[in-house]
């Protein structure tokens, strides 16, 4: 029987991270993946795809909508060509994963192709093509997690359908249902908007990205209303049916009455759920929680000390990089090394365009906690860069103490806001004051200006440019 020093069950980002960090602390190392691809959803069927799909579907945009205005004349019309676009969404897929397969036999990680189940707190069974054990002095749950649904909901993978058919449709759809208005919805919501779908959007909460802080739903919202969302906040969906090639949602909305929605496909996107099925965790002793998640310590150590469970399959934000930093936290605690994750400082973003990108405490999680805080906000509008390339949507809100200036939380609404909240990331981590930035310089023209001339906001209410 093979033995390693760690064995890591999942091989999306908590689980391949990891074990590149523990082989290269010296352990020696496994990795068990149930799909013939390596990389977990983030690669296969999330971050990557969907990223893939949305630079497609905004080059697309920009050529049907905005080339003639930088005086770019397209003889005919611009077509879209779907298959293919799926293609090269696929293409990009298919080497990236491959690079995580490099990756493995770069840092001489045994990987298993097939389903890892617990025998003991010790002990692996792999079912693949064979079935057979491992032994593993410490073992890491890195499982992810599987698209969510209602109870009364039926997927039926064709026209009720999650984010995984929703990245790979053989055809426009003619209205798209979604349900959920949070990042996935948004975010393939808006693909399929841009290449003509009409989209309906339904969310329970009373605004879209619910957990955001309320100004960047408000701006978000905004903007993709004049992108012709349909926005259906505060309503209850109670009813999904499929009717030959239509489906049908009924809701109701804050006043009790019912709404009914038809349209030709209908995408659930109400969160993700933990994935544990058939891993057999009863049998090593590892203990779940009420959500279905593997429950941890602080160390991440499960309730047996030798395993322990990363990323989407624990508590926390279902975020790829969150899942990477667990990783790595995990092997060096399994080397005998005292890392640290500051979680407040892990960032959130929509890749929608605008994009938005978000670290540290909301507005509204200021005031139920009581902090006395000020506000710094400049308008993208307002930059020469936003004028330059017709980016003018957004802002950046700094949210500072009152007494002592140490910046609380960054949000921003705009054009690679997703790139820009790294500067944010690092202030807060060094504990910068939002002086501190704006005394800092920012190349001209840059979308970062507006970061600074928020900082300069906070600071004296003194913005340069406005
Ligand atoms: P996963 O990536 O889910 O990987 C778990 C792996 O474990 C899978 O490959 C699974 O097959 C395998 N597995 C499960 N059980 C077993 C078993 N018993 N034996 C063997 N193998 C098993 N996050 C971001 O940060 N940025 C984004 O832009 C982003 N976009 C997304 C877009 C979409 C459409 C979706 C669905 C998600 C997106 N996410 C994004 C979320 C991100 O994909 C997850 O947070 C991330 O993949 C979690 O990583 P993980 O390693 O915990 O689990
Ligand atoms: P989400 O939690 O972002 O959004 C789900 C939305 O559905 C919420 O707004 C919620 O209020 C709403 N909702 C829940 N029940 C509902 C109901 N019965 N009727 C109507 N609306 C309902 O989840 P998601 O969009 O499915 O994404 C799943 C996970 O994947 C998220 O946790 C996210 O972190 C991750 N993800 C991240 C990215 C990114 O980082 N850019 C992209 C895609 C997915």
């Amino acid at each position: 029987m093979s033995q390693y020093d760690v064995a890591v069950i999942g091989s999306g980002p908590g689980g391949y991270v990891a074990a590149i960090r523990c082989a290269q602390l010296g352990m020696k190392t496994a990795i068990i993946e149930k799909y013939s691809t390596l990389g977990g959803t983030c690669l296969n069927v999330g971050c990557i795809p969907s990223k893939a799909l949305l630079d497609s579907s905004h080059h697309y945009e920009s050529a049907e909508k905005h080339f003639e205005d930088h005086g770019i004349e397209i003889p005919g019309d611009v077509k879209l060509n779907l298959k293919k676009m799926i293609a090269r969404k696929q293409a990009v897929v298919d080497q990236t994963t491959a690079g995580i397969e490099f990756l493995m036999k770069k840092n001489n990680i045994k990987v298993y192709s097939g389903f890892g189940s617990f025998k003991d707190a010790t002990h692996i069974m792999i079912s693949g093509d064979e079935t057979f054990e491992i032994e593993a002095k410490n073992t890491i749950i890195a499982t992810g997690s599987k698209p969510a649904t209602l109870p009364f909901i039926e997927i039926d993978k064709e026209r009720i359908i999650t984010s995984t058919e929703a990245l790979k449709l053989k055809e426009i759809p003619k209205h798209l249902i979604i349900i959920g208005g949070g990042v996935i919805g948004l975010e393939l919501g808006q693909v399929y908007r841009r290449i003509g779908a009409e989209v309906s959007v339904i969310e329970y909460m009373d605004r879209i990205i619910p957990t955001m802080d309320a100004g960047l739903s408000k701006e978000l919202n905004k903007v993709l209303k004049k992108q012709k969302f349909k926005m259906n906040v505060s309503h209850k969906v109670k009813s999904v049916e499929r009717v030959g090639d239509k489906v049908i949602v009924k809701a109701d909305n804050k006043k009790g009455e019912e709404v009914t929605f038809k349209g030709d496909y209908c995408l659930v996107s109400v969160g993700r759920r933990p994935f544990t099925d058939g891993l057999n965790v009863e049998a090593a002793g590892v203990k779940l929680n009420e959500k279905g998640q593997v429950e941890v310590n602080e160390h991440l150590q499960t309730s047996v000390s030798n395993i322990y469970a990363i990323g989407d399959v624990i508590k926390g934000a279902m975020l790829a990089h969150k899942a990477e930093e667990e990783g790595v936290f995990v092997a060096e605690i399994i080397a005998g090394q005292k890392p640290h994750i500051d979680y407040n400082l892990i960032p959130g973003v929509v890749y929608t365009w605008p994009e938005v990108a978000s670290v540290g405490k909301t507005e509204e999680q200021l005031k139920e906690a009581g902090v006395d805080y000020k506000v710094g906000q400049f308008p993208m509008r307002a930059l020469g860069r936003s004028r330059a390339s017709m980016d003018l949507d957004g802002f950046v809100k700094i949210l500072a103490d009152k007494t002592t200036d140490e910046i609380l939380g960054v949000h921003i609404v705009g054009a690679r806001a997703a790139d820009m909240i790294a500067e944010a990331v690092v202030a807060m981590e060094y504990r910068a004051s939002a002086e501190d930035i704006s005394r800092m310089s920012h190349a001209h023209p840059t979308f970062t200006e507006a970061i600074k001339e928020a900082a300069l906001a906070a600071t004296e209410n003194r913005p340069l440019h406005i």
